[in-house]
């Protein structure tokens, strides 16, 4: 397939390109557009045959559901087949365009191929003026997982959408650099007590500034209950190299990490280092990168996947990376830490 590459910027959008885009949405093609959160793979979200040339042009599992992308209210009154609850609007009065993803019941007008056969739809508006001219231009929700190949790290840059998916797509629309940098978080409000089913760019605690009670699901924190977004079961954001988390406080995991880089490279193992601003130049690897300051962790966050993707472009084959905090922003970043090293967690 013969990609074409356009390059926008997002202070002056070229509206031609935008429409050209449309035109390949409505045509039911796929198109790669940034968001703040990281680059989406999106092609109509109302027809069954869009849907399934967005799985076969990522090799996702066709078990692993969509999240529909709208420009406005009446689009996500379209998109879903129940009325807004005091809670969603008050949580989409806040925080949309946003990276927080709820989940609805679906109305007819979305196909099962966009919900992997569940009858909730997950839909967000992104914080992004080039996604939301895509959307508003072609006039459709536009369903879009990232852009990436199944099982890679999610992209945050133009250039990690055309390593991967150049040729395997319509178009691809080249912003800057995502924002965020971990996908969005998904909250499921089927229930009594809203629930976060995946982590990301909207908080706990700011969830729980806003609704006074909001729960994780256990899924994320244990390896023996299944989690209830399907996508959150897979190993994916996962690097080429073998990765170990190392937990503790900062000394110990410092120790820690250059005890285990001396062992690995004393068995011939290229060797590199996920540290923070902070511990960086106690190391010696083939090659550190910081995630930057524990004092903000947003910086983390907007770096983790192209620092996976870096360690593999550099054929690293093992991955040492210290724990973060968990709060805040934190939350997420250690969730993709964590499922990039397939759970593999040193405690010291
Ligand atoms: P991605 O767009 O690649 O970030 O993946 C979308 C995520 O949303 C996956 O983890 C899906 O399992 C999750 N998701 C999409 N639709 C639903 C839904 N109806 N219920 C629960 N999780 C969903
Ligand atoms: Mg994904």
């Amino acid at each position: 397939m013969n990609t074409q590459i356009y390059e926008l910027d997002d202070k002056n959008i070229d509206m031609d390109i935008i429409k050209a885009a449309a035109e390949i949405i409505r045509r039911n093609g796929t198109v790669v557009f940034p968001t703040e959160t990281v680059y989406g793979l999106g092609a109509n979200a109302l027809s069954k045959d869009a849907a399934r040339s967005i799985y076969e042009a990522k090799g996702r599992p066709s078990d692993n559901p969509l999240i529909v992308h709208v420009s406005s209210i009446d689009m996500l009154l379209y998109v879903i087949g129940e009325s807004l609850s005091d809670k969603a609007r008050l949580l989409i009065n806040k925080f949309w365009p946003g990276p927080l993803t709820l989940i609805f019941k679906k109305s007819k007008n979305i196909p099962v191929e966009v919900t992997s056969g569940l009858d909730t739809v997950a839909v967000r508006m992104p914080d992004n003026e080039i996604a939301l001219e895509l959307i508003k231009q072609s006039g459709l929700p536009i369903a879009a997982p990232s852009a990436n190949i199944s099982g890679k790290p999610s992209p945050t840059k133009a250039e990690h959408v055309i390593n991967d998916l150049n040729g395997r797509v319509d178009a691809i629309l080249c912003g800057s650099s995502s924002r965020v940098g971990v996908e969005s978080t998904i909250l499921d409000l089927s229930v009594e007590v809203p629930v976060i089913l995946r982590p990301g760019g909207i908080t706990f605690e700011d969830l729980n500034a806003v609704l006074g009670e909001v729960k994780i699901d256990k899924g994320l924190v244990s390896k023996e209950t299944v989690p209830k977004a399907p996508g959150m079961k897979y190993t994916h954001y996962a690097p080429e190299a073998d990765m170990t988390i190392v937990k503790g406080g900062l000394n110990a995991v410092a120790d820690k990490i250059m005890s285990l880089a001396e062992q690995y490279k004393g068995q011939g193992k290229k060797v590199g280092i996920l540290a923070t601003d902070e511990t960086k130049d106690r190391y010696q690897a083939d090659l550190v990168i910081s995630m930057g300051s524990r004092e903000n962790m947003y910086t983390a966050a907007a770096g983790i996947f192209d620092a996976l993707r870096e360690f593999d472009k550099q054929e690293i084959d093992i991955i040492l990376a210290e724990a973060l905090s968990e709060e805040n922003i934190g939350m997420a970043v250690m969730n993709r830490l964590k499922k990039a090293a397939g759970f593999n967690i040193i405690e010291v």
